[in-house]
């Protein structure tokens, strides 16, 4: 079968839909913590296997042998090496043919604390011997636009990433590879940094939400401790408002800018532009 761990997260669902765009539902199975959250892919006749990333017995009976199987990185930053490490192990007892996983736009050359634990990730994939592919994502547009009421509401994209540029791409985008890799030959030992074809700056993305939108909206630079109070003021818990404020530093020094084009060629098409984003949150 083509296996997707996570798919009830955002991007999980999203590689499933593509998935049944390309594969018969019977060809498929889901790897998720719970169940009634995947009742509707059951329905529609994907294997649902329950298993959590902290219980390698439940994971000793998710994988078959020849399974082609993605690794959706978990959301529980902090937990994910032990957590990983436990899905790669079960992969590799179960002999699956094909171990893919979502990692960080550069890999190792992503200098930031969020891309600590995919680095150890991808060693450890790589010390297990299994055949891999490595999808290397680079930031979601929905990282932003999940965001614009609140931008909307105080006329500022606040942020301390300088003039840095961020070459985001869709979700989906993200999904359709990774369904593409799954689906195809020619993806074992590869390594694949997947971006958006265009880099913006937060300058640019303010000035494109003002258009659509109508209303003034301005970049806002402010030094990181101040970013880290108002990211805290806002109700994010400290730790996680820190790895935010982290990766704005590394924005500004170029570390998500990359378009090199490895997504657009693996889905065959151009990568969703963030105006388009924008226009669909905006909607
Ligand atoms: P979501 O938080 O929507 O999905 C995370 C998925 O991981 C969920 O399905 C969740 O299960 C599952 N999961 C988390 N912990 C466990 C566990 N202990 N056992 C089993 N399953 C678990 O994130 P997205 O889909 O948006 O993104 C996918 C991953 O990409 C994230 O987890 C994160 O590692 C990374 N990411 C990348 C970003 C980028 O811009 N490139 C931005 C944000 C995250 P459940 O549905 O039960 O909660």
């Amino acid at each position: 079968s083509i296996v997707v761990t996570g798919a009830t997260g955002a991007l999980g669902r999203l590689v499933v839909e593509e998935l049944l765009g390309r594969v018969p539902a019977d060809r498929l199975a889901v790897v998720v913590r719970n169940k009634e959250k995947a009742a509707d892919l059951a329905e529609r006749g994907i294997d649902v296997r329950i298993a959590d990333y902290d219980d390698a017995e439940s994971l000793a009976g998710a994988f078959r042998a020849g399974d082609r199987v993605l690794l959706i990185s978990g959301s529980e930053v902090g937990r994910r090496v032990p957590q990983h490490t436990a899905v790669i192990e079960a992969a590799k007892s179960a002999g699956v043919a094909q171990l893919a996983y979502t990692g960080i736009l550069g890999g190792p050359e992503a200098d930031f604390e969020l891309a600590a634990e995919h680095k150890v990730t991808e060693q450890a994939i790589l010390d297990s011997g299994l055949p891999y592919t490595f999808l290397r994502n680079g930031w979601y547009h929905e990282n932003y636009t999940g965001n614009l009421g609140t931008v909307l509401e105080h006329g500022a994209v606040v942020g301390s990433a300088g003039a840095g540029r961020v070459a985001s791409a869709a979700r989906a985008d993200y999904a359709a590879a990774a369904a593409v890799v799954l689906t195809g030959e020619g993806h074992l030992g590869r390594v694949y940094e997947l971006s958006g074809d265009t880099a913006w700056s937060l300058a640019e993305y303010a000035a494109e939400v003002a258009a659509q939108a109508g209303r003034a909206v301005e970049y806002t630079e402010v030094p990181a401790e101040a970013h880290l109070s108002i990211l805290t003021g806002a109700g994010l818990p400290e730790g996680f408002a820190a790895l935010l404020v982290d990766v704005d530093a590394a924005i500004s020094r170029g570390r998500l800018a990359a378009t090199g084009g490895d997504l657009s060629r693996l889905i065959g098409r151009p990568t969703t532009p963030v105006s388009e984003a924008i226009a669909g949150a905006l909607a």
